[in-house]
């Protein structure tokens, strides 16, 4: 048994596990602490601040849900009652207080004059020139939005640490606010090391590959809200290594790398942080992705993920996600919300590590859930992530059967 109380080993390095590893990790992300006001448009994925109030009372004031007219219902004396039309009152105008015994034309969204308690609906009322016939009797309050329903003024809209999506924009909208205090990105360098990589567009000379990893992590990056410093490819040697991770250490809040973690002779990231500065963790009782390393350059924090495509992509799922929430200021549950489904095929020969498949989460013909998985486990395979809609959790020494509940993790869940 190792000193982190898990069994698995490799190389005398003992597995951390994944809880271990990220509770970590997630003890040394600080907050950016530069605030900046930005215009509404701007805000969206980044992070609250402050808290926000309300400039006003939503709605400022009673109004109708419906086409109609409004009444005073102690002038309905019942089915079919007759009644003046003495107004009308279109939304964007202020109606007059209602006169007795008559009712006001009135439209969605337009406030209830004063003197009316309720709106009946056009469709079961009759316009008879100046005069409309009501023929379904209504209880006080009947169609009309109360004043406040949704905010009053000086009220919490949003709590500091919101991530702001789509629904946050409208609702800081409705209430009048237009500049909004919000963290500053969080800038995040990257780097692939690797002499075998190439960028897209130049041509492939023999054993060469395109830099891939560079492409996924920036749309990680940018998916929640990062602003990427990209510093491209780095040659896989000592020297080239520490050079890189100095000017990203000085240039980032984050440095977050591709390949060269494990222990090669061509793999010199974990060297490097270790010369440079502090090694916290490296290795972890996961499938793929098990050679993940985190530690520090001066002040700032590093995360090392495998060169492997599908390795890269799982580990920043789980760990420089989260990391980078907490780091951008986000309160409250980083955990993406799993769903619960049964697995569509057996699953006989589990690993000794926790696994994080590729999977599709689909329904069957009768419309229940089901989780099926990619066909090969290898960890170069990207195409598999774009077959996937997400990553099924498959426990480490346990084997499955078809039918088994599985927990999967929605990409919808982890790339916003
Ligand atoms: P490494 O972690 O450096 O040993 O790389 C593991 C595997 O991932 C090797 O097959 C590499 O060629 C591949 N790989 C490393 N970096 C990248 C990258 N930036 N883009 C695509 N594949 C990569
Ligand atoms: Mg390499």
């Amino acid at each position: 048994m190792s000193e982190c109380g898990c069994s698995s080993h490799t190389g005398g390095v003992p597995l951390k596990p994944l809880e271990e590893a990220l509770a970590l990790l997630l003890s040394h992300a600080r907050p950016v602490a530069e605030v900046e006001e930005v215009a509404l448009p701007e805000a969206l994925g980044r992070v609250l601040a402050s808290a926000i109030t309300s400039r006003i009372t939503m709605p400022p004031w009673d109004n109708s849900a419906m086409d109609g007219y409004a009444i005073d219902t102690a002038d309905i004396e019942g089915c079919g009652t007759r009644l003046p039309i003495s107004q009308r009152i279109p939304a964007g105008t202020s109606g007059e207080p209602l006169a007795p015994g008559t009712a006001a034309r009135i439209f969605t969204g337009a406030p209830v004059p004063a003197n009316a308690d309720a709106v009946v609906i056009q469709e079961v009322c009759e316009q008879r020139g100046d005069e409309v016939i009501i023929n379904q009797v209504p209880k006080p309050g009947a169609n009309i939005r109360r004043a406040g329903e949704d905010t009053r003024e000086g009220a919490e809209v949003l709590a500091a640490g919101t991530r702001i999506g789509p629904q946050h924009m409208g609702l800081l909208a409705s209430v009048g606010v237009d500049r909004i205090p919000m963290r500053r990105r969080l800038k995040v360098a990257v780097f692939s090391s690797g002499d075998e990589l190439v960028m897209p567009g130049q041509p492939l000379g023999p054993g060469q590959i395109y830099n891939s990893n560079e492409f996924t992590l920036e749309g990680l990056l940018r998916s929640i809200g990062c602003e990427p410093v990209k510093m491209g490819i780095v040659q896989d040697t000592m020297e080239a290594t520490c050079r890189a991770l100095k000017e990203a250490s000085e240039k980032a809040d984050l440095i977050v790398t591709s390949g060269g973690v494990s222990v090669g002779e061509e793999d010199h990231i974990k060297p490097a942080v270790e010369k440079l500065g502090s090694l916290d963790l490296w290795k972890i009782a996961i499938r793929p992705g098990k050679p993940l390393a985190f530690g520090h350059i001066g002040d700032t924090p590093f995360i090392g993920t495998p060169g492997n495509p599908v390795s890269l992509f799982v580990t920043f799922c789980l760990f420089g996600r989260p990391f980078i929430l907490k780091a951008q200021g986000v309160s409250g549950d980083l955990r993406p919300t799993l769903v619960t489904a049964p697995i569509g095929c057996d699953w006989p020969r589990p690993d000794k590590r926790r696994e994080f498949a590729r999977a599709r989460l689909e329904l069957d013909e009768k419309g229940e859930a089901e989780v099926s998985l990619y066909r090969s486990r290898s960890s170069g395979v990207l195409s598999s992530l774009a077959w996937a809609n997400g990553l099924a959790i498959l426990p480490e020494n346990q084997p499955l059967e078809r039918g088994d509940l599985v927990q999967f993790l929605p990409f919808s869940a982890l790339l916003s």
